[in-house]
């Protein structure tokens, strides 16, 4: 009786370990359209996993987007890049919803909005209303969709997030996708670890060929190898109705029959996310554009994405032994890719050696460092590199070779320049810039402080001084000065800064604060007639553009408006 007491309950905590438990049919579909994603929780991004469903708007604006469960508007938050327009929802049940990238909110939220965007003079805005303020049903309109902010098509980002803020995939509420395609499977990788290891006599990382078999799965020639050694692999999920190649759900390893590593997408935090860049082989995605995420775990690697992980992964291959070793990957419908390695232990005298890249500048990620030369000095925090690395550090002039960015950064390096030769005018007009390709300088947010100009990065390259002398450009869309625009349900202005880039903008219409908003894709700046802020007919419209080192431009216009 006993034992079978201690087998239920060890089955409950194998099952609540596999999958969180919440409710399963609490949240509805956002959309009134079927689900139909770009994106998936957890896919693999630029320095980030992403935390919810991307949802197709069939390639339009304006879809009505419902709350997803009964709960309160908690907070408001309308940036330039982003989640550009985003609106979070409370439920009683302790779970937030989030719905991105907006086109505008319902006439409620939006009057709401609107009020304190006057209020604070800015179209940016973050806001945290109270329970009661505004209540929302299940099902209820709340916004329309769009693409604004940081967002590379038209779609809605849904998020559901936990009483700990941390984002959850969408589907173990029972959010369902149609999906009867496989995980595709990129390509297969094999890392030998120690100096005295090898895959088939080398000591490099390699790519292995795939040969799919005639039931759907994968094996590969036979390996030969020895010591320590791991695998990679290159995976994305298609799903019915769409050729968006989004992320898988779960990837599991096997050796000999025994589970020995996993890769949940079911929750993370944003605290861990960027961690990502050590889950991946990220110097391979730099020259590649393929993202290969490991099968074993980087020492200081804390994602909370890893589950029953055996020797962090790593296989420790004996001579003359034969091994197994099973790759699953699986998508959230069920649907499995599989991969079978053979691997026959082999000692190897002769192995070919891992290049190594030695320099003068070592620099251990559990300790900071730093070097000065010409006038610029470089800091680097510990835990600002993932593992111990040597850095190639050149200086030349004005500028510092720092690196290559095939070397991801987890937390911010300082670079410092001694700007002390400088005139103050020179000074003034002067920023801290990343060269980029063809040497084009980019603005790298610029501190400056006296003599001393500084910068934070989180890419290694190319950085030094440059200046910017012109002013933003500022040119009007649909009016002109004197004009009269009765019909017109908008004021339009593109405005663009070559070099430093946009730092702010203020519109005024007879002296008095106009919202427009900015949409930096097409370098817009909207304002809607419709907020009621334009009373006069007769109108003298200024706008005044300021760039990130301080040229200001003022554009002026009459309007008349019945
Ligand atoms: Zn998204």
């Amino acid at each position: 009786m006993r034992f079978y007491y201690l087998l239920i309950l060890f089955s409950i905590s194998l099952i609540a370990q596999s999958q969180p438990q919440v409710p399963k049919d609490y949240f509805e579909n956002p959309l009134d359209v079927p689900l139909v994603l770009s994106g998936t929780f957890g896919e693999l991004r630029s320095n980030h996993f992403h935390s919810g469903l991307d949802i197709k708007t069939q390639q339009r604006e304006g879809l009505a987007v419902k709350s997803a469960a009964p709960g309160h508007v908690s907070r408001i938050k309308i940036q330039h890049y982003g989640y550009g327009k985003a609106l979070y929802i409370q439920h009683p049940n302790g779970y937030t919803t989030v719905y991105g990238h907006l086109q505008r909110f319902s006439p409620e939220i939006e009057a709401y909005v609107k009020k304190h965007q006057y209020a604070n003079e800015s179209y940016e805005i973050e806001l945290f209303p109270e329970a009661g303020e505004l209540q929302v049903e299940s099902g209820e309109l709340v916004a329309y969709s769009g693409n604004t902010g940081g967002s590379g098509g038209l779609h809605l980002h849904f998020e559901i997030r936990d009483g700990s803020q941390r984002p959850m995939n969408p589907k173990l509420f029972g959010i369902e996708v149609q999906d009867n395609r496989k995980p595709l499977i990129n390509g297969l990788f094999a890392y030998p670890m120690d100096a005295d290891s090898h895959i088939n006599h080398s000591a490099e990382r390699q790519r292995i060929r795939l040969i799919p078999l005639k039931d759907g799965t994968y094996t590969t020639e036979k390996l030969n190898a020895c010591g320590k050694v791991g695998f990679g692999i290159s995976t994305v999920d298609q799903q019915d109705m769409a050729s968006n190649q989004n992320g898988v759900y779960k990837i599991e390893a096997n050796l000999n029959g025994d589970n020995v590593f996993q890769l949940n997408f079911d929750r993370f935090s944003f605290a861990e996310t960027r961690h990502l860049n050590q889950l991946i082989d990220y110097e391979y995605y730099t020259s590649n554009r393929l993202r290969v995420q490991k099968l074993f775990v980087e020492e200081s690697n804390p994602l909370s994405l890893y589950a029953n992980v055996q020797s962090e992964g790593r296989l420790d291959i004996q001579d003359d032994l034969d091994y197994n070793y099973t790759i699953t990957v699986t998508d959230f419908a069920g649907n499995e890719s599989v991969i079978r390695v053979p691997i026959q232990g082999e000692f190897s005298e002769s192995i070919q050696p891992k290049k190594l890249e030695e320099t003068e500048y070592f620099v251990q990620a559990n300790q900071s460092f730093s070097t000065e030369q010409n006038g610029i000095d470089i800091y680097i925090p510990k835990g600002s590199l993932y593992q111990d690395k040597y850095l190639d550090i050149s200086f030349n002039g004005n500028t510092v070779n720092l690196h290559r960015d095939d070397t991801p950064i987890h937390q911010n390096i300082t670079i410092g320049f001694d700007v002390s030769k400088y005139e103050a005018a020179e000074k003034e007009k002067m920023f801290i810039a990343k060269l980029g390709y063809g040497n084009r300088p980019s603005y790298s947010s610029t501190y400056k402080k006296g003599d001393r100009f500084t910068t934070g990065i989180r890419t290694f390259g190319n950085y030094t001084l440059a200046s910017d002398n012109n002013a933003p450009w500022i040119s009007p869309v649909n009016f002109s000065n004197g004009q009269w625009i009765s019909n017109n349900s908008t004021l339009k202005v593109k405005i663009s800064d070559d070099l430093s880039g946009i730092k702010s903008y203020r519109a005024t219409v007879n002296g008095k604060f106009i919202l427009m908003e900015y949409e930096y894709k097409d370098n817009m700046l909207t304002h809607d007639f419709a907020d009621g802020a334009v009373t006069e007919t007769e109108n003298d419209f200024k706008l005044i553009v300021t760039d990130n080192v301080g040229n200001v431009n003022t554009y002026e216009a009459k309007f008349f408006k019945k």
